[in-house]
């Protein structure tokens, strides 16, 4: 029987959470617990990380895991790269749910820096009003660059303000629409929108909008992966889910 651990935090991971459940395929979701309230699922959560490779390999055997897929944001290298080690280890068949990078149009105005470190540097520039749509977990890397007003957005109130000097906050879990998103590049008068190369229809409201307002946009490319089976389609996966044998065969 096939018993799958899905990695989630992902749109396309509740996604194929509502596919495993209506398809009657036993299966949990792990979400790590970066967000305070997650939202319901159809399939069974545990919550936390697993203690890095050794400790997701046991996971796996412990709970007779059969198949891991990995639906976690293609900015998750760590999880990623744990679970392509924890599988082989483990013996257990391993694919990622992921999506297709964004790539700009002709009317877009990207510039691309490799991670967040690039980020920082590249904004050695004057003062400028800057829509940081990082999540809050990359915000005190740009206490670095003090000089500019950053607009944050967050899903949740956190614990913690912001250590920038300048800042303005909304707490919001989206969807964003590109109305909505066109109404607060305006509202604020941002100059320059900084995000991650996430992919995916969820987060692409801002890329939109920034686009219409003519607002350049600081572009963090993703971080490299090692090779792995892959597919951007939940129900691909679910389809692949259903007819992979490699686990009982031992592959
Ligand atoms: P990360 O840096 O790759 O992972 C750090 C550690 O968090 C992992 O080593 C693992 O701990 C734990 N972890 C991560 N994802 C987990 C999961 N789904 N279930 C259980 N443990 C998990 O990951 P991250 O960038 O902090 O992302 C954390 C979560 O937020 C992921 O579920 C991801 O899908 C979601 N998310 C991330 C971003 C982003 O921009 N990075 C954006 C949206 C959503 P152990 O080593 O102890 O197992």
């Amino acid at each position: 029987m096939r018993n799958v651990l899905l990695l989630g935090g992902t749109t396309e991971a509740s996604a194929l959470a509502a596919l495993l459940a209506a398809g009657g395929v036993a299966a949990t979701l792990s979400y790590a617990g970066r967000t305070q309230s997650p939202r319901p699922q159809p399939v069974p959560v545990r919550i936390g990380g697993f203690g890095g490779i050794g400790g997701l390999a046991g996971y796996l055997r412990e709970h007779r895991i059969t198949h891991l897929v990995d639906g976690t944001h293609p900015f998750a290298a760590t999880m990623s790269t744990n679970a392509i080690a924890a599988a082989r280890l483990a013996g257990v068949a391993h694919i990622a749910l992921t999506r297709p990078a964004w790539v700009p149009t002709e009317e877009d105005r990207w510039s691309r820096v490799a991670d967040i470190a690039g980020a920082v540097a590249a904004l050695t520039v004057p003062p400028r009003r800057i829509l940081l749509a990082l999540g809050r977990m990359h915000v005190d890397a740009f206490v670095a660059q003090p000089q500019h007003r950053y607009l944050l957005r967050f899903v949740d109130v956190p614990d913690q303000p912001p250590p920038l000097p300048h800042y303005s906050l909304i707490v919001d879990r989206g969807p964003f629409t590109v109305d909505g998103d066109v109404a607060v590049l305006r509202d604020h008068a941002i100059d320059l929108v900084v995000c991650k190369n996430a992919g995916g229809s969820g987060a692409e409201a801002k890329l939109i909008a920034a686009r219409r307002l003519g607002v350049p946009v600081l572009m963090i490319d993703r971080p490299a992966m090692p090779e792995r089976h892959q597919m951007c389609d939940p129900a691909a996966v679910l389809d692949w889910l259903l007819h992979d044998t490699s686990a009982e065969r031992g592959v």
